[in-house]
């Protein structure tokens, strides 16, 4: 089983994330992809971000209909913040020792990765995929990740992966850039203007018939 997750706040989920989440699933031939709305994301400010049923409703209107897209409400029923170490250690014991499980993150939210809980941790229980925008500059990922995570992992221009000789595969794959965020929608909302063609029309209709983000 080929697994990946990919968490994130989707306060709402937009077609940069949906994007994302088909190219890596595709690029990896991965069986399953869940999408995990964090329930208290740590490094966000609670009164912009929408309830957390509302938020996994969102992504399970999303994804209705696209193969192995999945959402998962896992974090919603854990109380306290949602930590990602503790969700990659949930799977770990979910599933079988063959099995390879891919977290998957934006180049934005891996250069601030120092600040999560044990974050090297991370690194020992699950393969990464850091989705690159094009034309990043992969010298400043490779230094980061030498002083950072470890000096230990080696990169490989050919896969385009940094490995290590003990701990898990960090994957680096370029998308298709989508330049949208969930703040800059929700600055729309705010002022009044529309949010069309940014995300699917169900969760377009779900925020205005619940008023979110006004
Ligand atoms: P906000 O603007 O509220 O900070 P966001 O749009 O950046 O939110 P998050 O839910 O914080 O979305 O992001 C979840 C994950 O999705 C992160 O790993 C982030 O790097 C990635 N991501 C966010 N926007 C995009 C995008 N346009 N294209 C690809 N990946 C994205």
């Amino acid at each position: 089983m080929r697994l990946g997750l990919f968490g994130g706040t989707f306060n709402p989920i937009h077609f940069g994330h949906l994007r994302a989440a088909v190219e890596v699933r595709d690029a990896f031939n991965l069986d399953r992809l869940l999408l995990i709305p964090s329930a208290h994301p740590p490094h966000k400010r609670a009164d912009h971000v929408a309830n957390a049923e509302d938020r996994l409703e969102m992504v399970r209107l999303a994804i209705q209909g696209e193969p192995s897209l999945e959402a998962s409400d896992l974090e919603l029923a854990r109380p306290g913040p949602s930590y990602t170490i503790e969700t990659l250690q949930y799977f770990q014991t979910q599933f079988d020792r063959e099995s390879d499980i891919h977290f998957i993150v934006g180049q934005d939210a891996f250069s601030e990765i120092t600040t999560w809980k044990s974050y090297q941790a991370l690194f020992v229980t699950a393969h990464f995929i850091v989705m690159a925008r094009p034309g990043a500059k992969l010298r400043s990922l490779e230094d980061f990740i030498h002083t950072q995570i470890s000096e230990a992992y080696q990169y490989d221009s050919t896969s385009d992966r940094y490995s290590h000789p003990q701990w898990c595969t960090i994957f680096c794959l370029n998308i298709t850039h989508l330049d949208i965020s969930a703040t800059k929608i929700r600055e729309l909302i705010r002022q009044g203007r529309s949010i069309r063609f940014l995300v699917p029309d169900v969760v377009r209709d779900f925020i205005d018939k619940k008023g979110l983000y006004r």
